[in-house]
């Protein structure tokens, strides 16, 4: 196995972990290698690495936990071997499975693109002293700032969720996520003025994607974070080359977005492990069979910080300007394009029940399971049939399956 690090690594201090994921047969034994970064790092240049030293769990297990949001569950071949590299980039770990004899020519284009994804789109004050979405936010209030074709995409389909949701997922919802700059190590509550001024920022009515390709903000202080949907984009994009290349067989893993390519080599589908919402190490409280889809999560445990013993997450309601908190503990969604997944998990967990239930009941394509804080599951109908293209299975006895939420 070999990971992929940067030039810059003396600004991170990384934690090897090793541990076996039982595929669902308890027939074969997958060596899972993951491994976190405390502080952040910027990704120049790649060069392999082997992870010598496990660490045990204690006080990385929530850190590691939300790298390795899905546990995935894969089978061994008798002739395809599968090849597995792995990553620290958009700040998780980025890991790829695939089953080709032509893995590294193939996964060195896939990395790069993910990384030039990360440069373009990082919001991250912290990692990059310019990113286009930096110019973005930065530029004077009414100006048109240029940004490429890919950062120009996003922004309108996250803009599209925006409005579809009605403001639940925000596009513009930067000036808060940089007042609480949760993953930064020196979190606090913000003061209510400083929230009330930032929400006062927040309106993705405001944002204008103009016609030659560029970005204007009407006001001072506003900005565009596409952190809640461009790491799916990114898992497209991966995906996109390497089926290009011919690949039939892969899973590529970006901390809680999984995109599978085809199905397992043996022709049934691939299993994908819910991890179970209070991230106790390697379990999970359901499995996703799928082929050719992306199973994508959003929960309150991936970015936070702890104060006077209340949690405060990373995902935030745009009306309060405080952490959602609705009784959800997590949203998956499974769907064909990972960027839809990425942006109705986020969405899903900000409206919470019923209404994020409706809202993807009703769009054609995506399913989900919301698991509230309760232990209560609810799963739309596209995954309950054995004939639908994605079954989910719940397997932990703690955890109850609804019928459809009331409201
Ligand atoms: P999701 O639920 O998918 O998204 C949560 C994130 O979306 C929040 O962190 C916030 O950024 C934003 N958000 C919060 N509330 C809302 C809302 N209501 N509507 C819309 N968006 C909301 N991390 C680093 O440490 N350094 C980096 O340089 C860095 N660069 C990145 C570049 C890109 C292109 C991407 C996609 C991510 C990057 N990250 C980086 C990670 C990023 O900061 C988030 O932590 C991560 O995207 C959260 O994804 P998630 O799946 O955990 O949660
Ligand atoms: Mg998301």
């Amino acid at each position: 196995m070999r990971l992929y690090h940067t030039l810059g690594i003396e600004k991170s201090l990384f934690r090897g972990n090793t541990w076996l994921g039982n595929d669902l047969d308890g027939k074969n034994n997958t060596l899972l290698h993951t491994f976190c970064c405390a502080g952040f790092c910027r990704w120049l240049q790649w060069r392999p690495m082997t992870i010598t030293s496990p660490v045990g769990p204690g006080p990385f297990r929530a850190v590691l936990a939300a790298a390795l949001v899905f546990l995935l569950f894969s089978c061994s071949s008798e002739t395809l071997r599968p090849r597995v590299d792995e990553a620290y980039l958009l700040g998780t770990v980025v890991r790829i499975t695939v089953y080709t004899d032509e893995a590294e020519a193939l996964l060195e284009p896939v990395f790069a693109r993910v990384a030039d994804i990360e440069a373009r789109m990082s919001t991250s004050e912290r990692d990059y002293d310019r990113t286009e979405l930096l110019d973005v936010n930065r530029a004077p209030a009414g100006t048109a700032t240029p940004v490429s074709v890919d950062t120009f995409e996003v922004l309108k389909e996250a803009l599209r969720y925006s409005e579809l949701s009605d403001g639940a997922f925000e596009v513009t919802i930067w000036p808060l996520v940089r007042l609480w700059d949760i993953g930064s190590g020196h979190e606090s509550v913000p003061s209510e003025g400083d929230i009330a001024r930032a929400v006062s920022l927040v309106d993705y009515r405001k944002l204008s994607l103009n016609d030659d390709g560029s970005v204007t903000l009407p006001e001072e202080g506003m900005g565009v974070d596409v952190g809640a949907i461009a790491k799916g984009y990114a898992a497209d994009e991966g995906a996109r080359i390497l089926r290009e290349g011919g690949v039939k067989h892969a899973i590529l893993d970006f901390g809680g977005n999984i995109l599978v390519i085809g199905s397992k080599p043996d022709g049934t589908p691939w299993r994908v492990g819910v991890q179970r919402p209070d991230a106790r190490r390697n379990e999970y409280i359901g499995i996703v069979y799928t082929s050719d889809r992306t199973v994508v999560t959003s929960g309150p445990y991936e970015r936070f910080f702890v104060e006077d013993g209340v949690r405060y997450h990373h995902i935030l309601d745009p009306a309060t300007g405080y952490p959602s908190r609705n009784g959800l503990e997590q949203v998956t969604v499974v769907g064909d394009r990972s960027i839809d997944a990425d942006a109705l998990s986020t969405t899903g967990y900000v409206m919470g029940l019923p209404a994020g239930f409706t809202l993807i009941e009703e769009l054609d394509g995506v399913e989900a399971v919301f698991v509230t804080e309760d232990h209560r599951v609810y799963v739309t109908s596209g995954l309950k049939g054995p004939d639908g293209r994605s079954r989910f299975e719940l397997v932990d006895e703690e955890f109850r399956l609804m019928g459809p939420p009331e409201g």
